[in-house]
């Protein structure tokens, strides 16, 4: 007898790698752990970059983050079942938001899984995550790999973006398969996410209906940030003259100070316009559905509506003129449509917003020279804001209640997709993720404003961002608590259900891995402090002690908190 001659073997480690590659995708956020341990290890040795967390909604909210600034799926990897659950609540979140991932999840053996025997860590993972993401897969045979991930891809980006689950159970890890027949399996996929021209007719109704505007606005949200059509959205606004607000994470696609943002008289402008152009906004909870005292008299205004996703149409109230496409092709539309002779808005309309910005801008101001101690928000904010003028390249990482709220409101953005914050969900935990996903993507340094009780929900990846040296500031607004610090158990017995140890140094917990803390009381500590952090490149957290009785329950959305009527007292 004779052996055949040594054939060359890949497998399933391999696949994936190659696969991902292959797409261009050469960062992976995750925790190690059973059964993907070596698929991290081996993705380090084939030259990706694997950042490992401390918690899987950690990576997972990492990934989801570099989905939206790099337009390319972010990728998170976890183990089974439980690794999985914390990874899911970022896919969820992430699908929630529109921003590309995949979540890749190892699982247990289908046999064992599908028998209900009991299996390590067994969960029928792929059934748990389809409810909660664009699209579920399952792998598995090695030579499947290719074109699993490329439907991942093409699931993710195309369209409205958003998560994806892939299932990749053990044992198609090691799986063997001759290694031209593998490479010959893989998929390089080719326009994942396809421009999507607007009819003729949409443009020209749209056109039509902002034509007849006498108080236009326009209301540029993240799915503009997300477009990347920074110079067309650009032109749209200052060719046609048209005041816009800005939502919270399209802040800086225009400069804040720019003349025609009416974001210093929101409430003017949402009241009494006439015809607005939503680009890359939902009209829900976070622009009151479209109705309501925030939006004037009813059927006041006519809505145009630019969104990828057809269905988005008509959600909460009737769209006008919905424009369906994606919104560099939709902006680039109107503009060719609007021509030379487009007619500025009437400047009884401009007018009026500008003075409205002025008279509000000048009654904050004061608020933000405040130098006191203890500090309020709105002093530390002040030398926040001054922080982000002289600094319009850094990424402003930005959760909590008022801490939120209220630095939304004061600190000016300068550039496109510079501000990431709690979304959509208005979702605490975002923040250790979002700072260490916008450093390793961009290069670029990170402010992270947090309050204190948001920063407890990723607070132990200050390890991750030691361990990877990364240029990271973290400042917590630290009150002592969950919007105020000045609650008190009525029975005496235990603390405020929202209330934390008082004075606590979490300046301490960045030292203990061997980065720096600070600790001030002062907005000008405070600055000279972020200055310091900011100029060292290095992972730095400054513990801001804020007035416990600064602030106020749930920031600006307290409305929402349901109330007893048969409470006592
Ligand atoms: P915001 O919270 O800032 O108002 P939303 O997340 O509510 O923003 O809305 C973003 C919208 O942008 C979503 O409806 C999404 O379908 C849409 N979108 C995302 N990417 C694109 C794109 N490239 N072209 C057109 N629409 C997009
Ligand atoms: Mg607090």
């Amino acid at each position: 007898s004779h052996e055949p001659a040594e054939q060359e073997l890949t497998d399933g480690f391999h696949l994936v790698i190659d696969a991902l590659k292959l797409n261009g995708i050469d960062t992976i956020y995750g925790v190690p752990g059973i059964p993907i341990t070596d698929l991290g290890r081996m993705c380090q040795e084939e030259g990706m970059r694997v950042i490992s967390f401390r918690h899987e909604q950690n990576a997972g909210n990492a990934a989801a983050i570099a989905g939206f600034l790099t337009k390319k799926p972010g990728i998170c990897l976890t183990v089974s079942a439980p690794g999985f659950l914390n990874g899911l609540t970022a896919l969820a979140n992430a699908t929630t938001n529109c921003f590309p991932m995949i979540l890749i999840s190892g699982s247990s053996e289908r046999e064992i899984v599908d028998l209900q025997q009991g299996d390590y860590e067994e969960m029928d993972q792929l059934a748990i995550a389809k409810p909660l993401c664009k699209a579920a897969f399952r792998v598995l045979h090695a030579c499947d790999i290719g074109i699993a991930v490329a439907r991942a891809i093409r699931a993710a980006v195309s369209g409205r973006p958003g998560g994806v689950y892939l299932d990749l159970p053990a044992k198609l890890f090691s799986q063997t398969m001759d290694a031209e027949a593998g490479a010959k399996s893989l998929v390089k996929v080719i326009d994942a996410a396809p421009a999507q021209i607007p009819g003729p007719d949409a443009v020209k109704r749209a056109l039509d209906v902002l034509k007849g505007a006498k108080k236009p606005l326009i209301i540029l949200g993240k799915g503009a940030a997300y477009a990347q059509a920074d110079e067309a959205v650009r032109q749209l606004v200052e060719t046609s003259g048209i005041p816009y607000i800005p939502m919270s994470m399209a802040k800086g696609l225009l400069p804040d100070n720019h003349p025609q943002s009416a974001g210093a008289a929101r409430s003017l402008v949402l009241k009494d316009s006439d015809v607005v152009l939503l680009v890359g906004a939902r009209l829900n909870w976070l622009l009151s559905h479209g109705k309501g005292k925030a939006w004037g008299e009813p059927g006041s205004k006519k809505f145009i509506q630019i969104d990828i996703e057809p269905r988005e149409m008509d959600s909460n109230i009737e769209i006008a003129a919905p424009l369906v496409g994606d919104i560099g092709s939709c902006v680039q539309a109107l503009l060719d449509g609007m021509g030379k002779d487009w007619q500025a808005p009437p400047s009884d309309w401009t007018d009026t917003i500008k003075s409205r910005k002025e008279a509000n801008i000048a009654k904050m101001a004061p608020r933000l020279l405040k130098n006191s101690t203890p500090m309020d928000f709105h002093g530390a904010l002040g030398a926040l804001k001054t922080i982000i003028a002289e600094r319009p390249d850094a990424i402003l990482v930005n959760e909590g209640a008022n801490t939120l709220d209220l630095a939304r409101g004061i600190i000016d953005m300068y550039e496109p997709r510079k501000r990431l914050d709690v979304g959509t969900w208005g979702v605490m935990g975002i923040g250790m993720g979002f700072a260490i996903a916008a450093a390793v993507e961009t290069g670029k340094p990170v402010l992270a404003v947090e309050g204190d009780s948001a920063f407890g929900f990723s607070g132990m990846e200050v390890e991750t961002i030691c361990r990877y040296n990364l240029p990271v500031t973290v400042v917590i607004f630290n009150n002592n608590g969950i919007y105020r610090g000045t609650d008190v158990d009525p029975t005496g017995r235990d603390p405020a259900t929202t209330v934390f140890v008082s004075d606590s140094r979490y300046d301490k917990m960045m030292e203990a891995f061997g980065g720096v803390g600070y600790h001030v009381t002062t907005p000008d500590e405070l600055s000279r402090a972020v200055n310091e952090a900011m100029d060292s490149g290095k992972p730095c957290l400054i513990n801001a002690v804020i007035d416990p009785a600064a602030g106020s329950e749930s920031g600006n959305i307290g409305s929402l908190n349901p109330q007893s009527v048969v409470k006592k007292k």
